[in-house]
């Protein structure tokens, strides 16, 4: 069984008095006015606790969206049993049929959950409409398709074989469970995490961050529905540190697909190297985590393209991508120009709800982030090493907003130019124009990171140089490009050094970490 390479699923655009548009607007209201209590997903139960939390938009504190269960050390327990319990069943399918329940699960989201996914992770994650369709529609629909195709690939993969005998491969899952963990910011990577290495014939515990459950439910009863067996991915909203605790003590722990910070990452890595001889199997251990991602400008840029970059890189969904654009290098000649297009198209955002639909930006995820990010801003407000050029204004009393903020940087190495902050803050540091190699190796030695970045020049030996002594400072590089908005099957995403492990969601690449392969020698 061969599956072809797909086509990228195409973004709808949500144009005023659309079809579209008309079926997103009922889907936020039906969504709102029916507030759900949400279970966990465990084996063939649906698991509810008494200690609950309430759903709410970030853009909206008075909006209940729902509840869900808080589960302890005992249902992390009984996620591996059920998922253990599924494995011989689910490894000994034909990958055809494991296939065909998550191209089932894309049609579904395509055709007929479109406009709930969306809904769910504008309400949920505040994310406008746009920002919506790209991530729950058409990022999450072409993982589920495109692997499918990448899988395809790999087992076509066989080796030679001589006189008298028969070589061959057996790509295996690995011996044991997955650990799923996913971040708030993108719900197709919560999508992603635990499909890509349940389709390899993997049986999963996916933690999902507590603000991205509501998309998160959504899609698991997706799953169900599209056919996946009981047990194969559980869904579990239990602390991270008791996840660990139970996953990382385990014999049967086989692998953990990552996306979050890196310090939780490190000491995560750090977990599991102290338990090493406890594991039947040395871990998988894959993870995409923090960015500080740079914009390098050449004199020869184009001014507006470089400003629209900007703005968009840095502030499309509040600046909370892990590819976010938050440090910029401008030379001189440039910066009068670019400043003011920062400026005029910073006051030009509209900032509210993701009902309005032309709001440009929403809120930030929660109070933790708000604070950590008005925090920042507060430093370069009171530093005389920086100025705030435009925006800086944060207020949470309806919802976590923060003005898109751009902070002129007098020193490149001050504290917002190196430091992740997650939120709509891009830090300037203006070059003198003929110190463009000089500042490159700024750009390489400033931050731990390594994400993605871009160089906007018109002058190909500019580029030239740029791409080479910028090597190792991002695994995704854009040539007059913003630094965001990879796509499935055309920019295979990651990053190395203190932004993961480079295992490139959205490629054959990551999809070879989830597979343990036999080599079996016949002799006739
Ligand atoms: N793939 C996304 C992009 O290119 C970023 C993913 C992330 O934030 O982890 O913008």
């Amino acid at each position: 069984f061969s599956y072809p390479l797909p086509a990228n699923e195409p973004v709808l655009n949500y144009a005023p008095g659309s079809k579209e548009r008309e079926n997103l607007k009922a889907a936020l209201a039906l969504l709102k006015s029916t507030p759900i209590d949400v279970p966990m997903y465990i084996g063939s139960a649906e698991v509810r606790t008494s200690k609950k939390e309430k759903l709410r938009p970030p853009h909206e504190h008075k909006v209940v969206l729902g509840t869900f269960s808080i589960g302890e050390k005992k249902h992390v327990q009984q996620a591996i049993d059920a998922a253990l319990a599924a494995k011989q069943y689910w490894e000994g399918m034909t990958w055809e049929s494991r296939a065909a329940i998550f191209l089932k699960a894309a049609d579904l989201i395509s055709t007929k959950y479109r406009a709930r996914m969306n809904a769910a992770t504008m309400l949920g994650q505040s994310k406008n409409a746009y920002q919506a369709e790209i991530d729950s529609a058409c990022e999450l629909i072409d993982f589920l398709r495109f692997n499918v195709h990448f899988l395809s690939e790999i087992y076509k993969q066989q080796p030679i074989s001589g006189a008298g005998m028969h070589n061959r491969l057996e790509y295996r899952p690995l011996e044991g469970f997955v650990l799923a963990i996913t971040p708030f910011n993108f719900t197709a990577i919560g999508g992603n995490l635990p499909t890509s290495a349940a389709l390899c014939g993997n049986v999963v515990v996916w933690k999902p961050a507590h603000t991205q459950i509501y998309a998160a439910q959504l899609f698991m009863r997706i799953l169900k529905e599209a056919g996946l067996p009981d047990g194969v991915i559980n869904l579990i909203y239990v602390d991270g540190p008791v996840v660990g605790d139970v996953c990382f003590n385990h014999r049967d722990f086989a692998g953990i697909h990552f996306t979050g910070s890196t310090g939780v990452f490190n000491h995560m890595w750090e977990t599991i190297g102290k338990n090493i001889s406890k594991y039947r199997t040395y871990p998988r251990i894959v993870g995409e985590t923090g960015g500080k991602d740079f914009v390098m400008v050449h004199k020869s840029a184009d001014a507006d393209e470089v400003a629209t970059a900007l703005l968009r890189g840095a502030f499309e969904y509040q600046g909370q991508k892990c590819s976010a654009a938050s440090r910029a290098y401008i030379p001189s000649n440039l910066w009068k120009d670019i400043r003011k297009k920062l400026v005029d198209g910073i006051n030009s955002f509209k900032m509210g709800s993701v009902e309005d639909f032309s709001n440009f930006i929403n809120a930030v995820i929660d109070e933790k982030s708000f604070d950590k990010i008005s925090s920042y801003i507060e430093k370069a407000k009171k530093d005389p090493k920086a100025s705030v050029v435009v925006g800086g204004t944060c207020d949470k009393r309806e919802g976590y907003f923060i003005q898109p903020t751009v902070i002129e940087a007098k020193d490149p190495r001050f504290i917002t130019m190196r430091e992740e902050i997650f939120g709509p803050v891009l830090t300037v540091y203006v070059y003198p124009a003929g110190q463009f190699e000089k500042t490159l190796e700024l750009v390489d030695h400033t931050s731990p990171y390594a994400l993605t970045g871009s160089i906007f020049s018109r002058d190909r030996a500019a580029i030239e140089t740029a791409t080479r002594r910028l090597s190792n400072a991002a695994g995704n590089f854009y040539i007059n490009d913003k630094p965001t908005g990879a796509v499935v099957g055309q920019q295979p995403f990651g990053g190395a050094r203190a932004s993961g492990t480079n295992d490139k969601a959205g490629s054959i690449l990551n999809l070879y970490r989830w597979l343990s392969v036999r080599t079996i020698k016949e002799t006739y």
